[in-house]
C-alpha cells in the first residue's frame, strides 16, 4: 500500500497538495535521522524548505533578514542543546523556555521576544515537546511533529504573519561601482543631435504621454534619463535603453515612495500617495548634459563633505535610517540605482537639503523615487 509504504511521504504529498512545491528525493541528515522527501515552495513571501524525516518535519526559511545578531531556540522539552544556555524571562507574561548561546546578543534578544506581536505569535504556534523553532539573522528553522493539516495551516500562517513584519529587505545592488553624476551646462537646442549616440542628460521633458503627479496633476519632473548603452557604465541591464530618474517637485513627499512602471513607450505611475502641492516649479527643468564618472571609492558610505552626493550605483548614503522600498508587484525588496541631492546650481531642492533616493525591480520593470532629509 502507498500509504503504508513511507509515511514520510505522506506528510511530503500532504504539505505539497495543500501548499504547493515538488516532493523532491533527499538525504540530508538530521543529527541520526536521515531526510527522505523534501518540499520547495513558496508561501507568502518566505521561501520555505520542508525536509520530512517521520515523524518530525523541518521548515526552513532562508530568506529571512534582520539586523539583531541574535541566535536563538525556543524547545518546550527544556532540553538545551550543547552550547545553548538557557534565556531567564525572554517573555513578557509568559514562561516558554529559550536557549541561546552567550556569543549572540542577549539583550537584542529580549528586545525581539519581548515584542507583543512576536510574543504573541509565538505563544500561538502552540509547540508541543520534542518541537523546536529556532530563529537566527538570517533564517528561520521550525521542526514540527504533526500529520494534522489543520495544525499545520494554521502554524504556515503564523510563521508567515511573524516572517513578513519581521524580515527586513536586505540591500541589493544594481551596480557595484558607483559613478559620479555630474550635471553640466544648459543644452544648446540650435544642435541637432544623432539619436544613437549615447548620452545622459538632466531635466527637458517627455514629448508624448508624459507621466503625470496624481497630487497636482502636473507632469513630473524628470531629473535624470541615463543611456544604458553607455559601454562605460558595468550595470545590470534593466530591458530598456534608457533609465529614467522621476518625481514631483511641486508636492510634498509621504513617506510612500513614487512608483513608475517604465517600458520603452512609455512610463506610468501605478502607486503614489496624497501629499500636499506647495512649490511652484516649472513644468520642466532646463535640459543638461550628464556625465558619469567612474568613482573608486564612493561605494563606501559616508562622502566627503564638499563632495557632490549625486550619484549612480553603489550604496546609497542615507540622511535618515535605511528605507529598501518593497515592489508593488512582486512583493520583493528593490535595488538602489541612484541618488540626487539638493543642487541649487540646477534649481533641484528635496526638502531641506534632502536626497532623493531611486530603486528599481528590473523583473517587473517599476522604478520607485522617495526622499529624505534633515
Ligand atoms: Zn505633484
Ligand atoms: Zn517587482
Amino acid at each position: 500500500m502507498f500509504f503504508d509504504k513511507s509515511k514520510s511521504e505522506n506528510i511530503a504529498s500532504l504539505i505539497s497538495r495543500e501548499f504547493g512545491g515538488k516532493i523532491e528525493k533527499c538525504n540530508a541528515s538530521f543529527g541520526l535521522k536521515t531526510c527522505k522527501y523534501c518540499v520547495k515552495l513558496e508561501y507568502d513571501n518566505m521561501k520555505m524548505e520542508v525536509y520530512v524525516f517521520y515523524p518530525y518535519f523541518e521548515i526552513w526559511i532562508k530568506n529571512f533578514h534582520i539586523k539583531e545578531d541574535v541566535l536563538f531556540s525556543i524547545n518546550q522539552s527544556k532540553a538545551s542543546s550543547g552550547l545553548m544556555l538557557p534565556v531567564k524571562r525572554a517573555f513578557k507574561n509568559y514562561d516558554i523556555p529559550v536557549f541561546t548561546n552567550s556569543a549572540y546578543n542577549i539583550e537584542a534578544l529580549k528586545k525581539f521576544c519581548m515584542n507583543s506581536e512576536n510574543e504573541k505569535d509565538i505563544i500561538n504556534l502552540k509547540m508541543s515537546n520534542e518541537e523546536v523553532l529556532s530563529i537566527s539573522s538570517s533564517q528561520i528553522v521550525m521542526r514540527n511533529k504533526s500529520d494534522d493539516i489543520n495544525l499545520i495551516r494554521e502554524r504556515f500562517a503564523i510563521l508567515s504573519s511573524f516572517f513578513n513584519r519581521n524580515n527586513e529587505q536586505e540591500l541589493k545592488l544594481f551596480s557595484k561601482s558607483s559613478y559620479r553624476i555630474v550635471i553640466g551646462s544648459p543644452l544648446d537646442h540650435s544642435i541637432k543631435r544623432d539619436q544613437n549616440i549615447v548620452r545622459h542628460t538632466f531635466g527637458g521633458v517627455m514629448e508624448d504621454n508624459p507621466p503625470q503627479c496624481i497630487n497636482c496633476h502636473r507632469p513630473l519632473h524628470f531629473l535624470a534619463k541615463i543611456d544604458m548603452e553607455d559601454p562605460k557604465l558595468k550595470t545590470k541591464a534593466i530591458g530598456t535603453r534608457f533609465l529614467y530618474i522621476i518625481t514631483c517637485l511641486n508636492c510634498e513627499h509621504s513617506s510612500v515612495p513614487l512608483f513608475i512602471e517604465y517600458s520603452d513607450k512609455m512610463l506610468r505611475v501605478i502607486r503614489q500617495e496624497k501629499g500636499e502641492t506647495f512649490n511652484n516649479f516649472p513644468a520642466f527643468l532646463e535640459k543638461r548634459e550628464i556625465t558619469l564618472i567612474k568613482d573608486p571609492k564612493s561605494t563606501a558610505r559616508g562622502i566627503e563633505f564638499n563632495e557632490s552626493r549625486h550619484k549612480l550605483g553603489g550604496s546609497p548614503d542615507w540622511i535618515q535610517s535605511d528605507e529598501i522600498p518593497v515592489c508593488p508587484k512582486c512583493n520583493k525588496g528593490m535595488q538602489f540605482i541612484a541618488q540626487l541631492e539638493t543642487d541649487n546650481n540646477v534649481d533641484i531642492q528635496f526638502g531641506d537639503n534632502g536626497i532623493l533616493y531611486a530603486f528599481i525591480c528590473i523583473k517587473c520593470k517599476v522604478i520607485a523615487t522617495f526622499m529624505q532629509y534633515h
